[in-house]
């Protein structure tokens, strides 16, 4: 039950960063760094994840340029890196130029994240173009646009050895040149800019078809191909021109067609493996078999993961993060499964928030004490059981946090039963302003608050209600989630509970019966149900 590995293998183009080699590669380094910052467990980083590996692949020819990287926030190794970062959401992209020097101004620039590895793409030409324009990526070719209306200037500024000269003509808004430049700028003996260009610099430019390739000697003869519609279409051209002409291309930017399958790489696992697999097979069929059970070990991996990988990381913690965490600490307190060591550990984390600002560092220190195995505080190993994945991207930390907000809200509604003045927001606020502050799904964070306004989550009036507006909002995920690709397929969403467990949960016009679901729910996460491994 080792925590999860990466959504990157040393097959893909992706360079993997951790603690270990993160500073020796990206500072001082001769390359730019384009990093990703993901979280394994996160369903947007892994939707995210494929177009991340093309866009390696696809600018695999600038990578003495720039390089496509990605770091595990999610692996507690790699928390210092994402802390000192301030990482507090993921993907989070940042472009660290050549020669980066960190400094508390210093984090890297943020990158915008595309849908697909053309908007990737673009995203980090806009980049290399704006660090051009502030002086830095010497290193990269000339990627600013060709600004005269006669060809002459083509050769202004390239060394002797460059023989012809390419212009791209495209259309306003087009990155088609720019790509074709940085592919191609391996090849010394050449020279290619680019014009995204209107109606009027096009006639003065002689050109009437676009996209269009204007090639010319140092004699300013010139040639001209037309309609090249694709970058790819632009570099053959290009190559067949420049092959004619015995001038040797280097291209090493994979063609798009190549990289349209992978053969799978099966391995054949060795006995040990098998044996361990085994044991796992028969732990998770037996906890399939307990039905909807809340273990003791999820919630404490959940609240581990939280605090050192979401509350930790925060750099500085003031404001509103300030307020939510003492307001979370003290839910937690008061309501949290916590033997006398674990009391003790969360009133010290609270103890260190009387202070404004609190240093994320800080919180770390208390926590790593905390998880030193003689330290009474956890009691078991930070693992999932009844959140496992059926891969280690699949479920963990996210089922953990929704059980563990469950729990509070259900033991909150247990503990106050005869305290008419409870405030029955109290946890429902808590879960708010985490999700908000802390929770490192950004997406995810936003649905939630959204739906916080649009179900009307302050009009909830009893603590009972909050228990049932919980289980009502994380049935309506359920139900935008239920055939994601994100989706555990030996654990698809469903409607909770299911009726097999609990048939008296819905009428038979198949409506909910909410006394009985406030019911079941109270039931599953009550603190006397909850289970420790082992027991049946
Ligand atoms: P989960 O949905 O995580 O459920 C965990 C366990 O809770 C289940 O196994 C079941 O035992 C129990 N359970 C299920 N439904 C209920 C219920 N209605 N009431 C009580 N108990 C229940 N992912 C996205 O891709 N997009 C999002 O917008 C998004 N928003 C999220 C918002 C929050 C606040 C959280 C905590 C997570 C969000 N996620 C989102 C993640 C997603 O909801 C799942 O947590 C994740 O996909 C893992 O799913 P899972 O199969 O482990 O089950």
């Amino acid at each position: 039950f080792l925590e999860g590995q990466g959504l990157y293998n040393p097959e893909d183009d992706v360079i993997v960063l951790t603690v270990h080699n993160f500073k020796s590669q990206v500072m001082n380094s001769p390359q730019a760094w384009l990093v990703e910052f993901y979280n394994s467990w996160c369903g947007f980083c892994q939707r995210f994840a494929p177009s991340w590996k093309a866009l390696a692949t696809d600018v695999k020819g600038w990578s003495d340029l720039v390089k496509v990287a990605a770091i595990d926030c999610s692996e507690d190794e790699n928390t210092p890196i994402c802390r000192e970062y301030e990482i507090m959401g993921y993907p989070t992209l940042r472009y660290f130029h050549e020669g980066y020097q960190p400094g508390p101004q210093n984090v890297g620039v943020a990158v915008q994240k595309g849908e697909d590895v053309m908007e990737h793409r673009r995203f980090l030409i806009d980049r290399l173009i704006t660090e051009q324009k502030e002086r830095r990526g010497a290193q990269y070719p000339n990627l600013l646009p060709y600004t005269h209306n006669a060809l002459t200037y083509l050769f202004e500024g390239a060394p002797n050895t460059v023989e012809y000269a390419f212009l791209v003509v495209d259309r306003p808004g087009s990155y088609l040149g720019a790509a074709v430049t940085l592919d191609l700028h391996k090849t010394h003996t050449i020279v290619v800019r680019y014009v995204n260009s209107n109606q009027t610099n096009l006639a003065n430019l002689g050109v009437t078809v676009i996209p269009t390739v204007i090639a010319m000697d140092r004699n300013h003869r010139s040639e001209m191909f037309t309609i090249v519609e694709s970058r790819d279409e632009i570099r053959n051209s290009i190559s067949r021109f420049l092959n004619n002409k015995r001038v040797q291309v280097t291209d090493d930017t994979p063609r798009q067609e190549i990289f349209t399958g992978k053969w799978l790489d099966v391995k054949v696992p060795d006995m040990a493996t098998l044996i361990q697999e085994r044991s796992r097979q028969a732990l998770k069929e037996r906890i399939k078999r307990m039905g909807d059970v809340v273990f003791q070990m999820d919630l404490e991996t959940a609240l581990r993961y939280s605090l050192k990988h979401e509350v930790a990381t925060t750099k500085l913690i003031t404001g509103e993060k300030l307020r939510v965490l003492r307001a979370y600490l003290g839910v937690l307190r008061k309501y949290f499964p916590f033997g006398r060591g674990g009391q003790l550990f969360l009133t010290e984390l609270a103890m260190k928030l009387s202070e404004d600002p609190v240093q994320g560092s800080t919180l770390a220190e208390v926590i790593q004490r905390a998880e030193q195995e003689d330290s009474l505080v956890f009691s078991s190993p930070q693992q999932w059981l009844a959140c496992r994945g059926s891969s280690p991207t699949l479920r963990g930390y996210p089922c953990g946090l929704w059980k563990l907000f469950h729990y509070l809200t259900v033991n909150s509604a247990e503990q106050n039963i005869n305290d008419h003045h409870a405030n029955p927001l109290e946890v429902l606020d808590v879960m708010h302003g985490y999700v908000k502050n802390f929770f490192g799904c950004y997406d995810c964070s936003q649905h939630f608050q959204d739906m916080a306004a649009r179900r009307e989550m302050r009009n909830v009036s009893s603590l009972d209600s909050s228990v049932l507006w919980l289980w009502m909002a994380h049935n309506e995920v359920n139900k935008r989630l239920s055939g994601d690709q994100t989706e555990d397929p030996e654990f698809p969403k469903v409607q909770f509970p299911l009726k097999e467990r609990c048939p008296v949960c819905r009428n038979g016009d198949n409506t909910w019966n909410l006394v009985e679901v406030l019911r079941y729910v109270k039931h599953v996460y009550s603190s006397i149900n909850v289970r420790y491994i082992g027991a049946d």
